[in-house]
């Protein structure tokens, strides 16, 4: 039997797996995809304190490093069903384990534009992960969709990469960090289109072109080869929904002490109810998620 049980192998959940791990308890760290969520496709990372200016990639590999070194199981195992008795079970893809208290972690998903043919094209034109897909583009026309620092960074990405990159935002103005539009205006071959929307995606087995909407309803079409969506993240709790309590947003109801509402269930990162999403928050929950299972796994009678 596990002591602590954390689902999500990404910076909450890998700080959490540290923390856990150096007070000698026995932890599982269960990770559907790879570990690092997110971060891995940011190429340069500049407010994480002390580690000005470290790629994604690296920080996950460190932080995956330090949970292994200090002793954490990693499994990749896609998490199934978890229940909320005393021992609790966690079902995965291959195995089922018992566990005393769970953390979960689980991050937030890539939002989707809903818009037809966005699904079949994805991989023939249409993708979310810039760092990714974007040596595919050398010399072509793209566009990035959204206004926040993903958009804006993608964007800056594939300017040295693509002939010319649109980008479109709904709005006039950008959630965006305002040194990273600055950049990006300065690139000749960026152009910003304001105030629209994407309406239409174009293409039978490969992406050819896109349908803008702007406010004033004004119809226009642009001819791209790669579409890259950059619209944010959105929790999915499925799983979840039917044990704890959610929020109307779908996010996991938990104050600063990262307690859910069932005794030896706890939350850290994004997933969480919380004013601020960012790496150095998801890093402090994983820290204070598992100081409180830690907690409850020494008051078990057990
Ligand atoms: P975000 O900040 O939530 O921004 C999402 C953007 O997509 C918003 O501009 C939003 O428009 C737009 N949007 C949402 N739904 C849309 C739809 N259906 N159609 C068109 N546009 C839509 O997401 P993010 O950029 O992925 O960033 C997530 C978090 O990670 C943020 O806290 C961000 O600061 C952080 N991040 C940090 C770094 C860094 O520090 N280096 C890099 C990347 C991300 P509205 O503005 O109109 O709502």
């Amino acid at each position: 039997m596990y002591d602590i049980i954390i689902i999500g192998g990404g910076i909450a959940g890998l700080t959490s797996a540290i923390y856990a791990s150096r007070a000698s308890k026995k932890v599982l760290v269960l990770e559907a995809l790879s570990y690092g969520g997110e971060i891995i496709n940011s190429i340069d990372i500049e407010n994480y304190p002390g580690l000005f200016h470290i790629s994604g990639v690296e920080l996950a590999n460190r932080l995956y490093n330090q949970a292994k070194e200090l002793n954490a199981e990693i499994k990749f195992e896609k998490v199934e069903k978890i229940t909320d008795d005393k021992i609790k079970e966690v079902v995965t893809n291959k195995n089922v384990y018992k566990t005393k208290s769970v953390i979960i972690a689980t991050g937030l998903k890539r939002r989707k534009l809903a818009l037809q043919n966005e699904e079949v094209l994805l991989g023939k034109g249409v993708s979310y992960c810039a760092t990714c897909d974007g040596n595919f583009y050398k010399d072509k026309d793209v566009a990035v969709v959204g206004g926040g620092n993903t958009a804006l960074e993608d964007a800056l990405y594939l300017s040295n990469i693509a002939k010319t990159v649109y980008l479109i935002h709904r709005r006039d103005t950008f959630r965006g960090d305002l040194k990273t539009l600055n950049l990006l205006k300065e690139k000749e071959n960026v152009k910003i289109i304001l105030n629209s929307k994407i309406t239409k995606i174009v293409g039978e087995n490969i992406l050819e072109s896109i349908e803008i909407t702007n406010n004033e309803n004004v119809i226009d079409t642009l001819n791209i080869s790669g579409l890259f969506i950059a619209i944010g993240f959105a929790p999915e709790n499925e799983l979840f929904k039917d044990l704890i309590n959610l929020d109307n947003n779908n996010y996991i109801i938990a104050g600063e002490d990262c307690k859910t509402n069932k005794d030896g269930i706890f939350v850290a990162g994004d997933i969480r109810t919380k004013e601020v999403r960012q790496l150095v928050t998801a890093a402090s929950d994983g820290a204070v998620a598992a100081t409180n299972a830690i907690k409850y796994v020494n008051s078990l009678d057990f």
